[in-house]
């Protein structure tokens, strides 16, 4: 499968009438749409690849030249190899195209300028650049791609939904926009994140205390409920343990279950960033902000009480970092 680029203007010299790429996308032809002709193509370039090159199959960019600046306006795919027309005067000048309704209409189209600030520019968008049809090289026809995701991540969906049907991509990689790792956005990063080695001190947890209880609540979050099930061999459920009261010497935490809570991963968070605690008084959840999880009354199954002390240092956090009133509704 060959890539190209196949340009039209609206105002040729050849006075032919012009060509524009929305004729063609926002056409309703059932069947292939034949492009070009004596009149149109005379690049000897352009026919050379049209006789030699062109296959049924290939990937073609649609590129409307129009001043001041030209646009990428879509994609499709050649219906036929290249023809000559007349047939059989070995004049090779004809594109047949697949029909509008296989092509991919760019919601919105990419103008030039956005490709080159990604750092991409092909030598046929250039001036000087004669001719109608044009080959691309796949890393510039993968940042055109890119560049249109990141233009739009609306379209990201139907663009590789399409690319997937015209075979430039296998299902895995249409499913994952991350699998085509032969392009980059312009702030990706260009290489692996930067280690430092570091002497750090941590507070050793028993983790069998936090295992255990995860298992008295069967993975259940205390406060909402919610179990999360996941893929892989064992319990197939996820739970995190939050202790209330935090651990160290700044803290005066125990690795105790009377200061943990068996949550799941956004009741934890809630915990950790103090948008939720435990009302001593009242043993119900109160939240920051409007939240549908405040004022539940927290489970607690046999065996696990939490410790007065440790409720309330967890409830002194509160909204720490933002004071304002406990909603409870
Ligand atoms: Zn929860």
């Amino acid at each position: 499968m060959r890539l190209w680029v196949v340009k039209a203007n609206e105002n040729p010299e050849s006075g032919s009438g012009g060509w524009h790429w929305d004729n063609y996308l926002f056409g309703t032809a059932n069947d292939g749409q034949e492009w070009g002709g004596p009149d149109w193509v005379r690049s000897h370039c352009s026919k050379k690849l049209i006789r030699e090159d062109v296959r049924k199959n290939d990937l073609v960019v649609c590129y409307q030249t129009e001043r001041p600046r030209g646009a990428i306006r879509g994609l499709t795919r050649m219906a036929s190899d290249g023809k000559d027309d007349p047939p059989d005067s070995g004049d090779y000048n004809l594109l047949n195209f697949v029909p509008p309704e296989d092509a991919l209409n760019l919601d919105s189209g990419l103008d030039i300028r956005a490709l080159y600030a990604t750092g991409c520019h092909p030598k046929c968008f250039g001036p000087g650049s004669q001719g109608t049809i044009f080959p691309i090289e796949q890393p510039d026809f993968d940042a055109i791609i890119k560049a249109l995701i990141g233009q739009s991540c609306v379209q990201e969906a139907a663009l590789f939904k399409w690319l997937r049907g015209a075979g430039y991509l296998s299902r895995s990689q249409a499913q994952t926009a991350k699998n085509i790792t032969s392009v980059r956005l312009p702030d990706d990063d260009d290489a692996p994140p930067r280690k430092v080695n570091l002497i750090t001190q941590r507070v050793v947890r028993n983790t069998a205390k936090g295992e255990s209880l995860k298992r008295l609540y069967d993975c259940k979050c205390q406060v909402c409920g919610y179990r999360v099930a996941v893929p892989r061999a064992g319990s197939g459920v996820y739970a995190e343990v939050h202790h209330l009261r935090l651990l160290g010497a700044n803290h005066g935490g125990w690795d105790n279950r009377n200061n943990m809570l068996v949550l799941c991963p956004n009741c934890h968070a809630e915990f950790d960033a103090h948008a939720m605690a435990i009302d001593p008084r009242t043993e119900r959840s109160v939240c920051y902000g409007r939240n549908p999880k405040s004022g539940k009354k927290l489970k607690f199954r046999r065996g696990h009480v939490l410790a007065p002390e440790n409720v309330q240092s967890s409830w002194n956090c509160l909204f720490k970092t933002k004071p304002g009133p406990a909603q409870t509704d």
